[in-house]
């Protein structure tokens, strides 16, 4: 059985960025990624639908460590892949890398200080052990999107797929498509695949808001020509972050003012005769994710009239396309259902605790990053109002500094207690999205007051992450002589390990 100081699983952006802050701040520290699939870059290597893009800037999806230097602050998928590619070459992380081991069970052993991590690798189960693990496997199944249940699907005759498992030979050039959704996934495949098709239809059950912003930065662009580049970059970072933070704090102070101001943006691009109900929710903005689109090209798309906009519920499906409530009609040679994604924590893995299961759904997150009970975990995930990276990093630098407070002080285990039974809790995330509801009693939850609050602030995790003192209190810390057994074990299993602390 292999042996690592700590163990990554994921190589998407977070895996690759954890990878990178450990080498430079635990640099004797050794280290495996463990990739289930056979590809580094994550959501950036599965999604290949046309126009598959970022929404947020990549001066801030991209990492603290590593300047964006391409033009278009909104990316391309293909360009994504590449820059956390080259991220993993640039600093030495593609050797560390184990692709199609996929990680299926945690368990952690007090009376050893280690995980035991077992991966699945061609149809073989494979440990190893380590004595960290920070899971950096995204929040969704890669091996199944969301699909509502549908009447008639068997029956359409035409193309119906799902954009998680795009392929290659799907030829929409001169056809009639219909995108069902109106997600962030919806508003990219519209206009990119309007050139091509016949006519594209989006078809949504409710509005989304939508706002558009340029794909290049000017700012970013001039700074970039006029100054060092990681100064350029920095000062990029900090603009962006900045602005959202304005953006989305006024949001939730006007809801009614930023309604009307992003509604007037749509009135001037599509003009007075357009029926803006397409673009009104009946929530305010930010209570789901707000959907960005580059250079206004859903407007520009529908103004050419080469893409139309329909606010209904699917009957059914039949032989040639949909119909609707209302009765009317869809034709279509391919449906795409943007319906979404299914949300999912930890990779899926069955997390163990001295053989005693941690239900994710059950535990509380401390700071957002490791799970009540459970030590030496962290599990990597980003915003939701701003861009992933920027949590990723910090989280990661946290843990880096977590585990050079532990060697200082010859700690072999950390674990978050768990929090007052009277403290409220909620439910992860901020948001009211749909995916989120789905996904409720498998989330983790937040609590309401000190490290169990996780409030989606960036400049608050700087303090929280960078400078806040390790040891708070909540942080249970042993070094391998202490015969003390945490609170939290049960009482049989504290029993037992009582003895294996004495002897370890
Ligand atoms: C279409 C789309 C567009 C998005 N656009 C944006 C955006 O513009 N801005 C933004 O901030 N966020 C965006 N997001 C969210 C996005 O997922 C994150 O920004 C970021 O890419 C997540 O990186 P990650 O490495 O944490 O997870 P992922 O990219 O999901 O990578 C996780 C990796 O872990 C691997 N893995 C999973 N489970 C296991 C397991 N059990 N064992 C081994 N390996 C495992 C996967 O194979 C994958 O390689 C978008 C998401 C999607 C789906």
């Amino acid at each position: 059985m292999e042996s690592f100081d700590v163990i990554i699983v994921g190589a998407g952006i977070s895996g690759i960025g954890a990878a990178v802050h450990l080498k430079r701040r635990c640099p004797g520290k050794t280290f495996a990624v463990l990739e289930g699939r056979e590809a580094i870059g994550g959501t950036w290597d599965l999604f290949r639908y046309p126009g598959i893009r970022s929404d947020s800037d990549m001066h801030t999806l991209g990492y603290n460590f590593k300047p964006w230097k391409n033009p278009n602050a909104i990316a391309d998928g293909p360009t994504i892949r590449a820059y956390v590619k080259e991220a993993a070459d640039e600093y030495g992380i593609v050797p560390h890398i184990r692709f199609k081991h996929f990680v299926r069970r945690l368990s952690w052993s007090s009376a050893d200080a280690l995980w035991t991590v077992e991966a699945d690798h061609d149809g073989r189960a494979v440990p190893f052990t380590a004595r960290y693990v920070m899971m950096c496997a995204g929040y969704y199944r890669y091996s199944a999107g969301y699909t509502p249940e549908f009447a008639g699907v068997s029956r359409f005759k035409g193309t119906l797929i799902h954009p998680q498992f795009w392929r290659e030979d799907i030829d929409y050039a001169g056809k009639r498509v219909i995108v069902i959704g109106s997600g962030a996934t919806a508003v990219t495949l519209v206009p990119a695949m309007a050139d091509k098709a016949a006519h594209v239809t989006m078809l949504q059950r409710s509005p989304t808001y939508i706002v558009s912003l340029p794909a290049a930065d000017a700012i970013a662009n001039w700074l970039r020509k006029h100054l060092p580049l990681s100064l350029a970059y920095r000062l990029t970072r900090w603009k962006n972050v900045v602005l959202q933070l304005i953006f989305f704090n006024a949001t939730r102070a006007f809801p009614e003012q930023t309604r009307k101001r992003l509604l007037k943006l749509i009135r001037e691009q599509l003009g007075p005769e357009y029926d803006l109900a397409h673009f009104t929710p009946r929530y305010n903005p930010w209570d789901e994710r707000l959907c960005v689109i580059p250079n206004n090209d859903l407007f520009a798309a529908i103004k050419a009239g080469k893409v139309s906009i329909v606010t209904d519920h699917i009957d059914t499906f039949t032989e040639t396309g949909l119909k609707l409530r209302t009765g009317r009609e869809l034709e279509a040679d391919i449906i795409i259902t943007a319906t979404g994604l299914e949300l999912q924590f930890a990779g899926g893995a069955e997390v163990r605790v001295d053989e005693r299961p941690i239900e994710t759904g059950m535990a509380v997150l401390y700071k957002g990053i490791m799970f009540s009970g459970a030590p030496n975990l962290a599990s990597v995930f980003g915003y939701t109002n701003a861009s992933w990276t920027l949590r990723a990093d910090l989280l990661a630098e946290y843990f880096c500094r977590l585990i050079n407070f532990m060697d200082a002080h010859a700690y072999v285990e950390a674990r978050p207690k768990e929090p007052e039974a009277t403290m409220p809790v909620k439910p992860f995330g901020n948001l009211k999205s749909g995916y989120f509801k789905r996904a409720e009693g498998r989330l983790p939850r937040v609590g309401t007051k000190g490290p169990w609050r996780n409030p989606q602030n960036y400049a608050f995790d700087i303090f929280r992450f960078r400078f806040a003192a390790i040891d708070d209190g909540i942080l249970e810390f042993r070094r391998a002589c202490d015969s003390r057994v945490p609170e939290t074990l049960p009482e049989a299993l504290a029993e037992a390990s009582q003895t294996d602390y004495a002897r370890s």
